[in-house]
């Protein structure tokens, strides 16, 4: 059964189809668009996904010419989508044309910041090939390149026409890559609805199986939650959107301060999460027990384990950096209990200090 989520934003509004084996209805998905020419921006590792794709599109009628990138954050950099402009030019990609992006957010951002700058910006489709593509990068509109100084530094919004997650190309992952996009879903779930987190924590064995019924489940409820808070807030600028940045402050810190090698974006987002609700009882907005209680589902999660030594003010100066600190003032997002967050600007080093010194207490799980 095809899932359906609709991102309603006026002119720009489109549809994201949750289900297995949509692929092969590509053709009829596309439907609509000015042209059947496309120049897709493959992840060069997926090789049976994208000989799927490629297939689905030439039984549909449709011009296609592929560029198999390396995924990665080293695709994120500008000197290498100078390479992808030029493959467009040569293979006549003009304004009526569709951009496709299969891969995973890396590929998702560098080629929706290509689709929103080439000519001025065409039309793209997203073909979310990782969970935390499909739960979270794909949908939204933000593209990104990143810049020595930092990353994702430089982007755009630009929403796609049409997002397409099929759950069976899941089914190559590995075991952390699933991990990082349950973390994800674990964020969601824990922001926006009571209900969705208990479904998480009882179908955990089930996500972790990638049960395709289970999968797509979460997968829309996820989304459901996403495309209600880009829709409020499509350029995230009146806050409505912040609460998806929940543990990502932390998280984010955690990528910069260990070379963005060592954690996968979610597995860094689910300990970014443990950091967050450990400074909201700190702060005073979450419960000790509420704390404990998910706490204690957090650190069942298998992620890498912290480096030895976390000097908290390495991670301040990290988060100082993050794009989303203003007026010199970290902005936290922190829970006040299952499906309820707060927006906190008056953490203290102190209040951080604790915070680092009962995780470190804390960390081995
Ligand atoms: P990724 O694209 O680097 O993929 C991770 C790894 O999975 C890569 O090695 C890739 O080759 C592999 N892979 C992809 N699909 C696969 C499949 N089906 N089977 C087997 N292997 C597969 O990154 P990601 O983890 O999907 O996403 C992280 C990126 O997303 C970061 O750059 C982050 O900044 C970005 N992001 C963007 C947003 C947004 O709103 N735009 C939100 C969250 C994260």
């Amino acid at each position: 059964m095809i899932k359906n989520v609709r991102v309603s934003l006026g002119s720009r509004s489109y549809d994201v189809k949750i289900g297995e084996n949509l692929i092969e209805k590509l053709g009829a998905l596309l439907k609509g668009a000015p042209s059947r020419r496309a120049f897709i921006v493959a992840d060069e590792k997926l090789g049976e996904h994208r000989k799927r794709v490629l297939a689905a599109m030439s039984n549909a009628g449709w011009e296609a010419h592929e560029l198999a990138v390396t995924a990665g954050e080293s695709l994120k950099d500008m000197k290498n989508l100078f390479a992808v402009y030029g493959q467009m030019l040569e293979a006549r990609i003009d304004r009526s044309s569709t951009l496709i992006a299969l891969g995973g957010g890396s590929v998702g951002d560098a080629a929706g910041f290509v689709a929103s700058t080439y000519l001025r910006g065409i039309r793209w489709v997203g073909l979310p090939t990782t969970l935390l593509a499909q739960v979270d990068s794909s949908v939204g509109g933000k593209t990104a390149v990143n810049l020595p100084e930092g990353k994702n530094l430089v982007g755009t919004f630009h929403q796609p026409s049409l997002v397409v997650c099929e759950t069976s190309f899941l089914k190559t992952l590995n075991d952390r890559e699933i991990l990082s996009g349950l973390g994800e879903i674990t964020k969601c779930a824990l922001t926006f609805d009571p209900k969705f987190y208990a479904r998480v924590q009882k179908k955990w064995t089930k996500l972790r199986e990638l049960d395709e019924k289970v999968l797509s489940e979460m997968i829309y409820l996820s989304l459901k939650y996403k495309a209600k808070a880009v829709s409020r807030d499509e350029l995230d600028l009146t806050g409505t959107r912040e609460v998806l940045n929940f543990g990502h402050t932390f998280g984010h810190a955690l990528e910069s301060v260990t070379g963005y090698g060592y954690f996968q974006h979610g597995e860094a987002v689910l300990w970014g999460m443990r950091f967050a609700i450990a400074l909201s009882l700190i702060r005073k907005k979450l419960s000790r027990q509420k704390w404990q209680e998910i706490d204690t589902f957090l650190r069942m999660i298998p992620v890498p384990v912290l480096p030895s030594r976390i000097d908290f003010k390495v991670y301040q100066k990290a988060m100082s950096k993050d794009k989303k600190a203003f007026e010199s003032k970290i902005r936290f997002v922190l829970l006040k209990t299952l499906g309820e967050t707060v927006s906190d600007r008056n953490v203290t080093s102190e209040n951080l200090k604790a915070d680092f010194e009962l995780m470190s207490s804390n960390k081995k799980g």
